[in-house]
């Protein structure tokens, strides 16, 4: 086996609650516990959950935009905790990040030649006679043209701002990538194409990838294995197509329940939970599941599953999914 690109050993990101009356005493926000996972060179991980799982938190974690409370990342080999600013700075240009909100996230007042261009600049890529053509190249992976060098990202829609940030990403040539939910603020009709675009770039780059949704059915194209996250906790870890064909965890099962299935006869009983999803701030003891799951009996109450492997490469986090 290849030796993993980016690995992840008991991840663990806590952040203090809001300011506030009494904040000396509101207890952290466990945004992220105890979360291990790898990813192998040119392998796309999907990582899905519910809003305030802590997904945006592990990906920033992995660039080192957000430092841990406990745990390691490694970036073939190197713990990008201990490395010194220098090294960090160069390491950096092979790890990039597409955020959700495209229009955020690129400087309104810069043109699209310099928006990616600076990028060039700031890595010493391409400079002098050699930057123009380098854009309009990184442009035209992205599907834009060289008429679009002097627009402002206002002038752009939703997907083509995407197509943007991705270029933007692109040009440091990157090894690995954090596409943190890309699509879920597009329309459904420009999602596929992007979905389609990045998978493009995949095969042409290699790319690595840490595909970020809320949404199983959208990292299912893309991904090769998926993380199911629930409360900051990994619940359950599987090659893509066994977790669709055969969910193990009580919450993959419900949340693929509710996500449409194209073969309508293949239709899938809907599953739906009870309650909200709790405060990360006051977790549930046990499986942080238990206050929802169908299943729940004594043991999910008073302690905490420990991630198993129940077919190679696959690993749940459940004390019932033998009978269940
Ligand atoms: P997701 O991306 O899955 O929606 P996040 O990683 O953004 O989840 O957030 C996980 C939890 O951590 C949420 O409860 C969120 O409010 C909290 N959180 C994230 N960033 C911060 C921060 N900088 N300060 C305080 N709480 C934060
Ligand atoms: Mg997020």
């Amino acid at each position: 086996m290849t030796a993993p690109l980016v690995e992840v050993e008991n991840l663990t990101r806590h952040f203090a609650a809001k300011r506030g009356l009494f904040t000396w005493a509101a207890p952290p926000i466990r945004a992220v516990e105890d979360v291990s996972f790898s990813i192998a060179p040119g392998e796309v991980m999907g990582l899905v959950g519910e809003s305030g799982s802590g997904k945006s938190t592990i990906g920033r974690t992995l660039l080192r935009l957000v430092e841990p409370t406990r745990g390691t990342v490694r970036f073939r080999g190197d713990d990008i905790g201990t490395v010194p600013a220098g090294a960090l700075r160069k390491l950096r240009r092979h790890m990039q990040i597409v955020f959700q909100d495209p229009y955020a996230s690129l400087d309104p007042r810069k043109r699209v030649e310099d928006i990616i261009g600076d990028i060039l600049d700031i890595h010493g890529l391409a400079s002098g006679p050699q930057r123009r053509p380098r854009v309009v190249e990184l442009l035209s992976e992205v599907g834009l043209g060289p008429d679009h060098l002097n627009r402002f990202p206002h002038q752009f829609s939703g997907g083509q701002r995407q197509r943007i940030s991705i270029a933007r990403a692109l040009a440091s040539n990157p090894d690995f990538i954090v596409a943190d939910e890309p699509v879920s603020a597009l329309d459904v009709s420009v999602q596929a194409q992007i979905v389609n675009l990045l998978a493009d770039l995949r095969r042409r780059h290699g790319l690595t990838m840490l595909f970020v949704s809320h949404d199983l059915s959208i990292v299912e194209y893309l991904s090769d294995r998926v993380i199911v996250l629930y409360l900051g906790r990994i619940v359950e870890l599987a090659p893509a197509r066994e977790l669709y064909a055969r969910p193990r965890h009580p919450y993959t099962r419900a949340l693929l329940s509710a996500t449409p299935v194209p073969d309508p006869d293949a239709k899938r009983a809907r599953i739906v939970l009870s309650g909200e999803l709790p405060s990360p701030a006051n977790p549930p003891s046990g499986c942080v599941f238990h206050t929802r799951c169908p299943h729940a009996t004594d043991i999910c109450k008073r302690e905490v599953p420990r991630l198993e492997e129940t077919s190679p490469g696959h690993t749940v986090a459940c004390w019932r999914k033998d009978e269940i």
